[in-house]
């Protein structure tokens, strides 16, 4: 399916579908849970346009994974472009506020990690990030204490606040840009809190942003 980023109140959205800059570690209670160690400056890598997913449309784990992790995270929308930034350039690029997932394969991931490898078979496969339709930056309340909920099944497995961030918003912004020009249509993936576990076939997801955003999605 091809992808259109979308707003949440309908309104048109003209922004072509761009590339997503993530941040890994960037919650404390996930770095613990993967037992992974605390990083001294942000960890960066990028998905691809071809990664993008609306996020009901059903979940596909490849073949080569018999273990796709959820991950739930607070979206960020460009609509401007933003190179070197500093901190006053930022709230000027953003479009809108979503919540996505970024899929990721955790046994590749581990093979590809002991080797020393790239993540990208892991964390950047067609279909590695659902992305809800965006709030407007206008009606969204404040994005650096907005809460995150992921429910499967009917059981809460993820429940955190992005006030829990390690490198809040705008610090991961102005860092990224330095290495990663932002082109209207980019989005930032934001780290996830911890709760971190397998998808199955046939689950049913539930994703909350800020008490109020709920999006449905399930497994294939
Ligand atoms: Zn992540």
């Amino acid at each position: 399916m091809d992808y259109q980023h979308r707003f949440y109140d309908g309104s048109p959205c003209s922004l072509p579908a761009g590339k997503v800059v993530c941040v890994a570690r960037n919650y404390y209670d996930h770095i613990k849970e993967l037992n992974n160690a605390v990083p001294t400056e942000p960890i960066f890598f990028i998905k691809p346009s071809t990664s993008l997913r609306p996020l009901e449309q059903p979940i596909e784990i490849p073949d080569y994974s018999s273990n796709c992790h959820h991950e739930t995270e607070l979206a960020i929308l460009f609509e401007k472009k933003l190179s070197k930034a500093d901190a006053k350039d930022v709230d000027n690029a953003i479009a809108g506020y979503g919540i996505g997932l970024d899929l990721t394969l955790r046994d590749v991931q581990q093979k590809l990690k002991e080797k020393g490898h790239p993540w990208e078979k892991a964390k950047a496969f067609d279909g590695s990030c659902p992305l809800s339709p965006f709030i407007h930056k206008q009606n969204f309340g404040d994005p650096q204490n907005s809460d995150l909920k992921l429910t499967i099944n009917g059981e809460v497995r993820q429940q955190g606040n992005t006030n829990l961030m390690m490198n809040k918003i705008i610090d991961l912004i102005v860092v990224s840009s330095r290495f990663f020009t932002y082109l209207p249509g980019d989005v930032l993936l934001t780290g996830t809190p911890a709760g971190v576990n397998q998808l199955n076939p046939g689950d049913l997801l539930e994703l909350e942003l800020a008490g109020q955003y709920r999006f449905q999605t399930s497994v294939d």
